[in-house]
């Protein structure tokens, strides 16, 4: 039997909450298989513990990640702690570390949830975005000249490689040859910003010669917001830069019915090391405690990782039970219903166990 060493990360607000039903919707899938099992060690990297030790993880964490098979994230981030300091104290040196360059966000209207679109429901609006997610806007680059006077200057600089852009513009051809429409939408702001966006532009050129079955085409992400919301059904699979994929996986995200349902892979696509799975949304504290945080992100991330371990009948096997439950009302009340984590969990386990 195959064995999966996962790093288990719950770490703060609705994190433990959402990780533990994702854990026992896959226990319950190991033992439905019985092919293979998890073997799954948790650690208590979190707001808490910066507060405790000034740390948020231990400064050889990501040494002590390398050796699992996959990481499985839950929310970071505490009313109490400045944003940058969770972000770049956690997240964010795992994702660099690891070379996580392709983060990978499915999205569609699941049966049962309703989009904010009039008339738009499940098979309507079925994507995956794909946002490159090693470099661009977010480099972290650029500075302030003359701070506070009136002459003040702050540059925030963007940078794209050749080999960034390439590897992530073959992630995406690959992951629409692979989708059953084979269609990729290529999104730059390439009309005002005249160089790297460009270069975008010709690479994408360059790729798609390799994937001579994949139809393409460009938009500019401006024009790409109104697509998205009036002719869903055209797209497909969107590969954009960092800044770009994550506003526009925020709209996604809200025609899906709510971020609640949101998940994504940050994954090193050469498996040199292992990959994070995670839903979208953060730790919300607003409803930290009250039972009440919706699971299906963190179902379908971990559907994401069981493709990624290799167990893809698994992972489809874990969407139909959430599809089912979801279509069945079985719904927490950001998605306009009024069960528990633990009863949408119990009856995703259920579906699970009742599926031939
Ligand atoms: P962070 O600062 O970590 O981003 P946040 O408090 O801003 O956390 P988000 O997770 O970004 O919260 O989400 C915004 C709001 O959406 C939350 O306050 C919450 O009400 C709602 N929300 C997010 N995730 C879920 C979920 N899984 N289930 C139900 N509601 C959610
Ligand atoms: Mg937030």
């Amino acid at each position: 039997m195959k064995t999966y060493k996962i790093a288990s990360i719950p770490a703060d607000g609705i994190g433990p909450e959402v990780i533990a039903a994702g854990l026992q919707a896959l226990e319950a899938l190991a033992r439905r298989d019985g092919g293979f099992q998890f073997d799954v060690t948790e650690f208590d990297w979190s707001s808490d513990r910066y507060k405790k030790t000034g740390a948020l993880m231990p400064e050889d964490g990501p040494e002590q990640l390398k050796a699992y098979d996959a990481i499985f994230f839950g929310a970071v981030g505490a009313p109490d702690v400045p944003d940058h300091v969770t972000l770049w104290g956690l997240r964010l040196p795992i994702c660099q570390g690891f070379d996580q360059y392709a983060n990978v966000r499915p999205t569609k209207i699941l049966p049962g949830i309703q989009s904010p679109l009039a008339g738009v429901g499940p098979g309507d609006l079925d994507w995956v975005i794909v946002r490159e997610n090693s470099e661009g806007e977010y480099s972290g680059h650029g500075g302030r000249a003359h701070k506070g006077l009136p002459e003040e200057v702050g540059t925030e600089v963007a940078i794209f490689t050749r080999v960034g852009v390439t590897r992530i513009m073959r992630y995406a051809f690959r992951l629409a040859q692979s989708r059953p429409r084979k269609l990729l939408t290529v999104v730059t702001k390439s009309n005002a910003q005249r160089h790297g966006m460009v270069m975008w532009d010709e690479i994408a050129a360059e790729v798609s010669k390799e994937f001579p079955d994949v139809t393409w085409d460009k938009m500019l992400v401006d024009a790409m917001t109104v697509r998205m919301v009036k002719n869903p059904q055209g797209l497909d699979t969107i590969v954009a830069t960092n800044l770009h994929a994550d506003i526009l996986s925020d709209l996604a995200g809200a025609l899906a019915g709510s971020l609640g349902v949101a998940p994504t892979g940050n994954i090193d696509p050469e498996r040199r090391f292992p990959s994070m799975f995670e839903p979208i949304h953060g730790s919300a504290f607003d409803i930290t405690g009250k039972g009440i945080a919706n699971p299906v992100a963190t179902f379908w991330t971990a559907a994401q990782m069981l493709d990624h371990l290799g167990e893809p009948a698994a992972a489809e096997r874990l969407m139909r039970a959430v599809e089912k439950v979801c279509a069945d009302g079985v719904l927490t009340p950001d998605v306009g219903g009024s069960a528990t984590t633990q009863q949408v969990t119990d009856a995703v386990i259920d579906a699970i166990r009742g599926e031939n």
